[in-house]
């Protein structure tokens, strides 16, 4: 069936999100992979529209971690037993190659058989492969819309859709596994975007997926608008496991905080991946993307046996692998 036929068929939803789940269960028996998240500042030289985050934010209080806790934060993820440490943070200008290459190394070298992944938006290619030859592994870029007038709406001057797909190639090209993805309900969205924005994953097959559902930050120029759907959230996860059968896919955390079951509903939905916040407990809720923010509780690395004991009560268990991409 066409992507945009199946977004627009809410009856066929509950089919469809149990189609996944056997694509799922089928690659990945029912194990969740773990990837401990480190936010590693919130400074970000952007303005987009719908980030907590972003630029003209005043009433943010700004941090950014050193060498030290990042590597700290490592530590304790990896005594938990975490084996991939997601490195996220807004566009900081002060995060430059010169802080993030010896920190990417250290890291390398002390956890040999982990993954190091990088969120850290757009870079030079010279960066970018500075980073991979540090030893990160794998690189998150959400391309956040693939059409070029809601890019537009969305970003500052600046920005394009035009960057974003060259910086996703670049990745690509250097050797990253990839990651992309989108928000479902931002403003302007309408349900033909996330048709397309889904069928530009299936065309580009990244090796991870993330889809979580928009929800407003009080202090953004979005932060009236109502939050984006659970359920079409969910059908557009699915559709993205059937399209890329083996990617991985992170019950996001926006799913979460959105939604007291929203976690578990993603797994069951197709998602093979969850995120436990690593970052230093005094910062977790300055790094504020949107309201509400799960970053406690299941979501947290602290919280890990009640994420074990959620998932095992659907049938479900931590798989402790580091959980790479198979082509
Ligand atoms: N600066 C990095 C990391 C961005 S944060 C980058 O540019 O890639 C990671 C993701 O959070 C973004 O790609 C965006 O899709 C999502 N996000 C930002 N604001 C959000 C909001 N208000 N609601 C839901 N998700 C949001």
């Amino acid at each position: 069936m066409r992507i945009l036929d199946c977004l627009s068929d809410p009856a066929g939803w509950p089919a469809l999100q149990e189609a996944a789940r056997e694509i799922a269960i089928a690659n990945f028996g029912h194990g969740v992979f773990l990837r401990g998240l480190i936010e590693i500042s919130n400074y970000c030289r952007n303005d987009c529209r719908y980030c907590g985050i972003r630029r003209s934010n005043r009433c943010v209080e700004r941090y950014r971690l050193n060498g030290e806790t990042i590597l700290a934060c490592c530590e304790t993820g990896y005594r938990i037993g975490l084996r991939t440490f997601v490195l996220q943070g807004g566009e900081d200008p002060t995060m430059t190659d010169e802080f993030l290459v010896p920190v990417i190394t250290q890291i390398r070298e002390k956890y040999p058989e982990c993954a190091i992944t990088l969120s850290l938006g757009e870079r030079s290619e010279a960066s970018y492969r500075a980073l991979f030859e540090a030893g990160a592994n794998r690189y998150l870029l959400r391309h956040e819309t693939v059409n070029p007038v809601l890019y537009g709406d969305l970003h500052p001057e600046g920005m394009s859709l035009e960057n974003r797909l060259n910086s996703l190639r670049t990745l690509k090209k250097i050797g990253f596994q990839t990651g992309t993805g989108f928000m479902v309900g931002v403003p302007g969205q309408t349900i033909e975007d996330i048709a397309e924005d889904l069928a530009f994953i299936r065309d580009l097959q990244p090796e991870m997926i993330g889809i979580g559902p928009f929800i407003p930050h009080s202090d953004t120029p979005l932060g009236h608008a109502p939050a984006g759907s659970v359920e079409l959230t969910l059908a557009s996860l699915s559709i993205a496991r059937a399209i890329c059968p083996t990617a991985l896919i992170p019950s996001t955390t926006a799913l979460a905080s959105l939604s007291t079951d929203g976690r578990i509903r993603g797994i069951l939905a197709g998602a093979n991946v969850v995120m436990p916040n690593l970052s230093p407990v005094e910062e977790r809720s300055k790094y504020s993307l949107y309201d509400g923010k799960a970053a406690f509780g299941a979501e947290a690395a602290e919280g890990i046996h009640m994420l074990e004991r959620e998932l095992n009560a659907v049938g479900y268990h931590i798989s402790w692998d580091r959980g790479d991409y198979k082509h």
